[in-house]
């Protein structure tokens, strides 16, 4: 990130959580002038120690530059700080990075534009941590050109992902990421759980919690081409099969004294799978298992 540190750039960060604070953190590293904003101000005090200029309202903040980073819990908290400063609006780059649905990036967008400003829906795929570093990216999405226009700014934070110009495809990219990681992180933790209540450390199953997780790669690898060419074949492994494993993991939860609820909830799709049919075909048929009850639900919810 050298060539963008020969610059000095003026940037507002509105929101500071872990993520924002991380942010205007890496901006005032490299040198650049920084001007914050917070609800709770007392989060800001560190960085205006350091040479952050603290706005005294969101309009001010709004009116310190052109572009605006907001890291906010969601689009909500976003109208709950702009819908009061919307005539400092006009002209603005709003970069938002708060996690939300792709159509609440787009109402957010159209909102923006309503009120002469242009948003880029943003979605991080770092912790804190990596905030500054070009070890992670940032998905965004919006207008090509006004990306382009302020990429090096946003270079400071983090690598940059453009998914193209529909507002809503950054968030979709972030939240698919999203569906994998909160459940992946969950079952580790529900693994735990019974490990816990047998004796085992969350050391004890470190190594062997880490081979499955990363031996999903060689799984994506395989499978992915097959569900493209809607390739269900059930050679290396069958749904049937499937269920009698995942059973397994049920029973022995509940021996353990540990709430099965998770795994119970992965085996009744398992089992709809069957139901539906695909005893005899790999657990991928999964996929279109569940796109049809989504389906079903919204016809159900129109009915
Ligand atoms: P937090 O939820 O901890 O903080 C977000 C900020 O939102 C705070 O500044 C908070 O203000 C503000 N806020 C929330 N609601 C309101 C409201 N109604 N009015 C005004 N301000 C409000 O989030 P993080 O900083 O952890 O993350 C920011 C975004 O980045 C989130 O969308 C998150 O999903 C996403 N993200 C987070 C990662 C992480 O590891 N933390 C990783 C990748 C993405 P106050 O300080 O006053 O409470």
């Amino acid at each position: 990130m050298s060539a963008q540190q020969d610059k000095q750039f003026s940037v507002t960060v509105i929101g500071l959580g872990p993520m924002g604070h991380a942010m205007a953190s890496a901006y005032l590293d490299a040198g650049h002038r920084v001007t914050v904003w917070n609800r709770t101000a007392s989060r800001a005090d560190d960085l205006v120690a350091r040479g952050a200029v603290r706005a005294d309202s969101a309009e001010q903040a709004l009116a310190a530059n052109e572009l605006i980073i907001l890291s906010l819990t969601d689009y909500a908290a976003m109208y709950a700080i702009l819908e009061p400063a919307t005539a400092a609006l006009d002209g603005r780059v709003l970069v938002n990075l708060s996690s939300d649905t792709p159509d609440r990036a787009r109402e957010g967008a159209a909102w923006a534009a309503g009120h002469g400003a242009v948003q880029i829906t943003g979605g991080v795929r770092t912790p804190p941590s990596g905030i500054g570093t070009d070890d992670f990216a940032t998905y965004y999405s919006g207008p090509r050109e006004v990306f382009e226009r302020h990429e090096d700014v946003l270079k400071v934070i983090s690598n940059t992902d453009y998914r193209g110009e529909d507002p809503g495809l950054a968030a979709l990219y972030y939240q698919l990421q999203m569906d994998i990681f909160w459940t992946a992180l969950t079952s580790w933790l529900h693994s735990l759980a019974v490990a816990h209540a047998n004796g085992l450390t969350a050391s004890d199953i470190k190594p062997y919690a880490s081979e499955v997780l990363s031996g999903m790669d060689q799984f994506l690898d395989y499978y992915t081409p097959r569900i493209e060419s809607g390739q269900h074949s059930g050679e290396v492994e069958r749904m049937s099969m499937a269920v009698a494993s995942l059973d397994h993991v049920v029973h022995t939860t509940r021996d353990s004294g540990v709430d099965p609820a998770l795994p119970a909830a992965v085996l009744e799709t398992f089992r709809r799978g069957v139901a539906e049919g695909y005893a005899e075909d790999s657990l991928t048929r999964l996929f279109e298992v569940f796109g049809r009850k989504g389906a079903d639900a919204e016809a159900a919810g129109a009915a």
